[in-house]
């Protein structure tokens, strides 16, 4: 199966919490969207891995995306390495996206900078032919992504450029609560965390007005990249 593009994301509910809107209209416009979860985030001080496997698979369902996948990196100490790089690649020789998008550059949670990275040298990588990489026993061609943007979750990170998400900001607090272990529950005893408050959900619809509001929009997504982005046409801008 060939994708369009391919979200990859340190922890099930990254992807939601930060790009979900993107996806969503994408999909809306006939894209075909698949989601990698490099962990399980089995040290989420809330739920249990369980748990957050049916809630990511939920979420995959409410968004509406061809594929969702885990690597089963260890949360919290999976290393940028060979070993890592290489399961990176077979998914994108896999799935063979134009876009990638990754974690944040830098962020609270280490691994979301970790994540960037890694997800960043494997989309390079990918695309020499001399490292050899076979799934099922199948060899697999190279494939290097067009573009990878970096999507911004905690910290308040200027973006590059930013997608108008309006009309889509419900189907992205839908997936995002579909992880009920992770945010704000009155009737949780659970320990209370960062992302455990009202404030923290509040936070995700707001940012999202305050980007729309900045280009003339109700809601909008930002994102950073690596290289220039460049249009055909400056009357392409909108
Ligand atoms: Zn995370």
């Amino acid at each position: 199966m060939k994708l369009d593009i391919l979200a990859i994301g340190a922890h099930p509910d990254d992807v939601e919490l930060s790009c979900s809107g993107t996806i969503a209209k994408e999909i809306a416009n006939g894209k075909k969207v698949g989601i990698i979860d490099l962990t399980r985030g089995e040290l989420g001080t809330r739920g249990t891995p369980e748990i957050r496997d049916q809630e990511a698979a939920n979420a995959a369902k409410i968004l509406g995306v061809s594929v969702r996948e885990n690597l089963g990196f260890k949360d919290g100490f999976f290393v940028n390495d060979k070993a890592h790089q290489l399961e990176i690649i077979k998914m994108i020789r896999k799935y063979r996206p134009k876009i990638v998008l990754c974690n944040a550059i830098t962020d609270r949670h280490i691994d979301h900078g970790k994540g960037s990275k890694l997800t960043s040298d494997a989309c390079f990588l990918s695309g020499l032919r001399r490292i050899e990489t076979t799934i099922n026993g199948i060899d697999q061609e190279a494939w290097r992504p067009k573009n990878v943007y970096h999507y911004i979750q905690w910290q308040p990170i200027t973006p590059d450029f930013v997608v108008d998400i309006s009309g889509f900001m419900d189907k992205k607090v839908e997936s995002v609560l579909a992880y009920s272990s992770q945010f704000f529950d009155p009737n949780s005893n659970e320990p209370k965390t960062p992302i455990t408050s009202s404030n923290f959900l509040d936070s995700v619809t707001y940012r999202a007005a305050d980007l729309g509001r900045l280009i003339g929009v109700d809601h909008a997504e930002g994102f950073t990249v690596e290289r220039y982005v460049a249009v055909d046409s400056i009357s392409d801008l909108i």
